[in-house]
């Protein structure tokens, strides 16, 4: 099947894309591999997207996001895409999961990036025993325990606070002593009563039996001490990696495999289009997701203006 523009991935940036597509007049494939939403569907609150003063869920938004595309003729395509790469006549050949294919003239790459591993002894072992990377999934197996979480950055700040309200005690390991999280978050952690801070620590070993993971090992970087902190699960948000590897081979990535655009979202193959968390760039946000989404459809349709004319 061939499309003007297929675009993968249903988060904000891919909703948006999607939605600007066929709102000027081409036709539009939205490839997603999960139900819409992205990483909004395990963020609990999302307090920053502007319209919600009173902040607002992410599945809520995910829901809103997806019902705005339910009136337009969008193709929606459940699947995974394997490969992108071209085929002839500068059109793209998009192999999908069980042996199906679409082509496109021009390809929008809305995937996203997925939580990091932290690379602990352990994490695999007590993965889904105790280590978890979705405090809005999982935390509620907590209820009323003490976990730890692990990391710095806005992730583990907002999950942190999120997971304090379930469970008995937080421990938040950090690695240096300073947060990179915004300060809105680190204020309402040191407010918080049942949130420990243990920072320049690093977790050397995650433990625990067959009923699943019991403790975790940590060390102070700066004093050499080592403790071990009873918790029955632990969260890991030390950072995203991209979901980009069916894109093809050359296309321009920084050194940790996020996609190179130019501030139209342009990629350096022609037709191909990245928006999103799966982009090089500072500012991860839904906001910014869905400017992403928005500039690379205009810049998307003006390219299929050319491709056409
Ligand atoms: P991040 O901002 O990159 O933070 C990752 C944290 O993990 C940092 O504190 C880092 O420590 C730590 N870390 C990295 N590798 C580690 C390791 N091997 N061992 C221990 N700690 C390690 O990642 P994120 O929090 O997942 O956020 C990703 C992006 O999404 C960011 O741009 C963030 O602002 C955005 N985001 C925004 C919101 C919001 O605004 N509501 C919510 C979630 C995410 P160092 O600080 O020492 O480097």
């Amino acid at each position: 099947m061939l499309y003007d523009a297929v675009v993968i991935g249903a988060g904000p940036a891919g909703i948006t894309a999607a939605l600007y597509l066929v709102r000027s007049g081409v036709s539009v494939a939205l490839v997603e591999n999960a139900a819409p939403g992205g990483q909004i569907l395990s963020t609990a609150e999302i307090e920053n997207y502007p319209g919600f003063p009173k902040s607002i869920k992410g599945w809520e938004l995910a829901d809103l996001f997806d019902a705005h595309l339910a009136g337009y003729p969008v193709e929606r395509v459940r699947g995974q895409v394997l490969s992108v790469e071209k085929a002839d006549g500068n059109l793209f050949r998009l192999s999908l999961d069980e042996g199906r294919e679409l082509k496109a003239k021009a390809v929008v790459a809305c995937t996203g990036a997925h939580h990091r591993k932290l690379g602990a002894p352990g994490e695999d072992a007590f993965s889904g025993k105790g280590v978890s990377y979705c405090a809005v999934c999982d935390g509620n197996f907590y209820r009323g325990r003490d976990v730890a979480v692990v990391g710095g950055g806005n992730s583990a700040l907002e999950e942190a606070l999120y997971l304090s309200r379930i469970v008995n005690k937080v421990y938040l390991i950090h690695r240096r002593d300073a947060f990179r999280g915004a300060m809105v978050y680190q204020n309402k952690i040191r407010e918080a009563t049942n949130i420990e801070l243990v920072t320049s620590s690093v977790v050397d070993e995650i433990r625990g039996g067959a009923a699943g993971m019991d403790s975790v090992a940590v060390r102070n970087v700066k004093s050499g001490e080592t403790r071990v902190i009873p918790v029955e699960g632990i969260f890991i948000y030390v950072g995203m990696e991209p979901v980009s590897g069916y894109l093809p081979e050359g296309i321009n990535r920084n050194a940790a495999g996020f996609v190179l655009t130019d501030a139209e979202m342009c990629t350096d193959i022609p037709g191909i289009f990245a928006a999103g968390d799966l982009r090089a760039k500072r500012c991860r946000q839904v906001s910014s997701a869905v400017g992403d989404g928005a500039t690379a459809a205009t810049a998307a349709s003006s390219y299929l203006e050319q491709w056409n004319a």
